[in-house]
C-alpha cells in the first residue's frame, strides 16, 4: 500500500517538513533532540505531557524515587553538566529528578523544539516519498525523513481488570498519574491495589499519613533495603573527580551499574560464607539494587542457587514483620528472586507492624469488584474514602502498539508483533525504514540502569542517522534475516535463564492477551554495546542502506 502525502493537514495548516520527528520528551527524547540538532537536523519533538521528564513528570506518587544511585542515574554525555549538577542523596526523589530534567531542558534550550500536550497518533511510511507521515491529536501532519520513538518502556499505565472502578464514589489515583498538587490522605481510610515497586515506595508514606491503609496484594515481591541517605561531605566531590572511569565501568558492566564480577556459583560457597555475602548486600549502606543478585554467577540460571538468596530475603521478612501470618503472606514463594524486578524499600516491611496497616492476601480471598463504597473480596466488603491503584504498565511495547505505526506496504507494527516483539538489536524493525526505537524491547533497557542504556541508544541512533546523511542515502532498514537472528538470539539467551518461569511484566504476563515472551535482552549492557558498535563498524551490518 502506498500513501500519498496530503498537501494540507486536516486543520488547514500546511504539512510541515522536518528531518526528524522524536516522540517523547523524557530522558531519551531530550538527549535525542540535543544530538540531532547538533548534527544540523531539523527536529520536532512531540510530548503528551505539559513538561519534560517523562517517567519523572508523571509518577508523582508519595515516596517516588529512583532506585539507581543518583550519581549513576544521570547523563554522562557532557562533563560540564555532570560536574555542575549537585545531587543531594543516594536515591533522588521524583521532584529532584524532575528538577534535573528541567535543568537539562533549559541548559540546552530544548523546549523550543518540543511541542507539549500533543499525542502522536500515527506514523505511516510513504513508500513513494520514502518519508514518514506523522499525525498528531491536534490535527497536525508532518513529513519526516526519520522517526525516533522515545516514548518510554513504562509510560502506558494500566488500570486493573476489576469490574466497578467507575462506580466508586470517592476519588481514585493511579500512581503513574498522580495529581501535581499532591493528595492529603489525613484522617482517611485508604485502599491500595498492587505491591510492585510503586506500591512498595508509596505504602510507608501513605500509611504515615492516612488514618487507615489496607493493602490488596496478589503477588508479594522481593524488596531489599535502600539505606537511603544524604551524601556525607566530600562524597560527591570525590565521585566527580573519578566520574570518567566510573561512567566507563557502568557502560561496560552487565547492568549499567558497576559491580565486580561474581567469581563462582552460590553452591560453591559454604552456607556461612554465602550468608556473609548476602548480609553485606542487605546491610551495606552503599548497597545497590544489583548486589544480592550479582553475588554469584548462577543466581538467575540455577534454581537451587537462586533459592539460597530467596530464602535469605524471606528470613529477613519474617524477622521484621511481627505478625507471623502477615509475614508469611509477604514472603514470595512461587517465582525465583530477580525474575520479577527486585524492589528497593524504605520501611516497607516495617510498615506492616503499624496498627493502621492491614494486608489482604488476594490469593486467599480474591478481589471480586470495586463497589460504590470500596472493594469487595470473596470474603468481605472494605469501605474506603480513597483508592490508590499501583497496578503498573503495559510495559516495553505498550507505547508502540497503542500508536498506529505502519511501515512498508501498510504493515502495522502491532500486527508484526502479534506473537511478541521482533526487532534488530531492539533498535530497528524490518520493513520500517528510517525508524528507530530508544530502549526498545530486545535491548537491555529495563534490565539496566536505564540512563546508561538511553545514552548508548541515542548515540548509536544519531551516529546511524549521521551516516545516512553524510553518505547521501535515502533509507536505512534492518533486513528480515538480521531481525530473525536477533529474535532467535534473544529467545535463546532469555530461555537459558529462570526469567521465563515467572509471571512478570518482563514476560508481558500482566496484560491480558499480550503474548507471553521475555522481552528485554539479558545478554548484558557491556556485551550488547560491543555488538552494536561492531554492527556500526561494519557499515551497519544487517541493515540495507539505499542511496
Ligand atoms: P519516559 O520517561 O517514559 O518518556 C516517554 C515520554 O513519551 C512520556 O513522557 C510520554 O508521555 C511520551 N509519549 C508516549 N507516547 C506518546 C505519544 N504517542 N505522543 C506523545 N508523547 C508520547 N529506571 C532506572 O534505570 N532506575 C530507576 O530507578 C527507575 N525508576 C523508575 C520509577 C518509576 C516509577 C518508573 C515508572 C520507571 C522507572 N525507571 C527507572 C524506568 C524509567 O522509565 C527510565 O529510567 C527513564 O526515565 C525512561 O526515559 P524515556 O525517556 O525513555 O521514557
Ligand atoms: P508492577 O511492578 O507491575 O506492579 C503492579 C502491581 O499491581 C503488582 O503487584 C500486580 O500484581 C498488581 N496488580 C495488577 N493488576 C491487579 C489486579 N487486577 N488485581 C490485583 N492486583 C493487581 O508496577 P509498578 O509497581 O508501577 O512498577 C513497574 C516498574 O516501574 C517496576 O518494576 C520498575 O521497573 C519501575 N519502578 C521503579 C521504581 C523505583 O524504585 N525506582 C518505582 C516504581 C516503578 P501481580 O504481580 O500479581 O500482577
Amino acid at each position: 500500500m502506498t500513501q500519498t502525502l496530503p498537501e494540507i493537514s486536516p486543520t488547514g495548516a500546511a504539512v510541515r517538513t522536518v528531518d526528524a520527528v522524536v516522540i517523547g520528551a523524557g530522558f531519551s527524547g531530550m538527549y535525542m533532540l540535543h544530538r540531532l540538532r547538533q548534527q544540523g537536523l531539523t527536529v520536532q519533538v512531540f510530548e503528551l505531557a505539559d513538561g519534560v521528564g517523562g517517567t519523572w513528570h508523571w509518577n508523582r506518587y508519595p515516596g517516588a524515587r529512583c532506585d539507581v544511585r543518583s550519581m549513576e542515574y544521570s547523563y554522562s554525555f557532557d562533563p560540564d553538566l555532570e560536574q555542575e549538577w549537585q545531587w543531594s542523596e543516594k536515591y533522588p526523589t521524583q521532584p529532584e529528578i524532575l528538577r534535573y530534567a528541567n535543568h537539562v531542558a533549559d541548559r540546552y534550550d530544548l523546549r523550543r523544539d518540543i511541542q507539549f500536550e500533543t499525542r502522536v497518533e500515527s506514523t505511516v511510511w510513504d513508500d513513494e516519498a520514502e518519508r514518514w507521515t506523522v499525525r498528531t491529536d491536534r490535527g497536525e501532519v508532518l513529513s519526516a525523513k526519520f522517526v525516533v520513538h522515545a516514548s518510554g518502556c513504562l509510560s502506558i499505565y494500566k488500570t486493573p481488570e476489576i469490574p466497578g472502578l467507575e462506580s466508586f464514589s470517592g476519588p481514585w489515583y493511579h500512581t503513574a498519574r498522580w495529581p501535581r498538587e499532591g493528595v492529603d490522605f489525613s484522617g482517611q481510610r485508604v485502599g491500595i491495589i498492587g505491591t510492585g515497586s510503586s506500591a512498595i515506595q508509596s505504602i510507608p508514606v501513605i500509611a504515615a499519613q492516612a488514618a487507615d491503609l489496607t493493602v490488596f496484594q496478589r503477588t508479594p515481591n522481593f524488596a531489599v533495603p535502600a539505606h537511603n541517605h544524604e551524601f556525607p561531605p566530600g562524597y560527591q566531590e570525590e565521585m566527580k573527580a573519578h566520574y570518567p572511569e566510573f561512567r566507563q565501568d557502568a557502560r561496560t558492566s552487565m547492568l549499567g551499574i558497576p559491580h565486580p564480577p561474581a567469581e563462582k556459583g552460590a553452591l560453591e560457597d559454604d552456607p556461612e560464607a554465602r550468608r556473609r555475602r548476602y548480609e553485606k548486600a542487605w546491610h551495606d549502606k552503599d548497597n545497590t539494587l544489583v548486589d544480592l543478585m550479582a553475588a554469584y554467577t548462577d543466581m538467575l540460571t540455577d534454581k537451587e542457587a537462586n533459592d539460597t538468596a530467596a530464602e535469605f530475603v524471606r528470613e529477613r521478612i519474617r524477622e521484621i514483620v511481627k505478625d507471623p501470618e502477615t509475614a508469611e503472606a509477604l514472603c514470595p514463594k512461587d517465582y525465583p528472586i530477580g525474575t520479577k524486578r527486585i524492589c528497593v524499600h524504605t520501611d516497607y516491611y516495617e510498615t506492616y507492624n503499624r496498627d493502621n496497616v492491614h494486608l489482604v492476601d488476594l490469593r486467599k480471598t480474591p478481589l471480586v469488584e470495586i463497589t460504590r463504597d470500596g472493594v469487595r473480596t470473596t470474603e468481605q466488603e472494605f469501605r474506603f474514602d480513597a483508592l490508590v491503584l499501583a497496578t503498573g504498565f503495559d510495559a516495553q511495547t505498550g507505547a508502540l502498539t497503542s500508536m498506529d505505526i505502519r511501515g512498508r506496504a501498510g504493515l502495522q507494527l502491532k500486527e508484526h508483533w502479534d506473537e511478541g516483539p521482533r526487532s534488530y538489536l531492539g533498535i530497528a524493525v524490518a520493513n520500517f525504514p528510517n525508524m528507530f526505537i530508544i530502549t526498545g524491547p530486545q535491548s537491555p533497557s529495563v534490565l539496566s540502569n536505564m540512563m546508561v542504556s538511553i545514552e548508548q541508544h541515542v548515540e548509536w541512533v544519531s551516529d546511524a542517522i549521521q551516516y545516512v546523511q553524510e553518505h547521501d542515502l535515502r533509507t536505512i532498514e534492518a533486513t528480515p534475516e538480521a531481525e530473525e537472528s536477533w529474535v532467535e538470539h534473544n529467545a535463546e539467551v532469555g530461555n537459558s535463564t529462570l526469567f521465563p518461569t515467572a509471571n512478570s511484566w518482563y514476560m508481558g504476563s500482566n496484560v491480558e492477551g499480550k503474548p507471553r515472551v521475555f522481552m528485554p535482552y539479558i545478554g548484558g549492557v557491556g556485551p550488547y554495546r560491543e555488538r552494536c558498535d561492531e554492527v556500526a563498524a561494519k557499515d551497519y551490518e544487517g541493515f540495507v542502506l539505499a542511496g
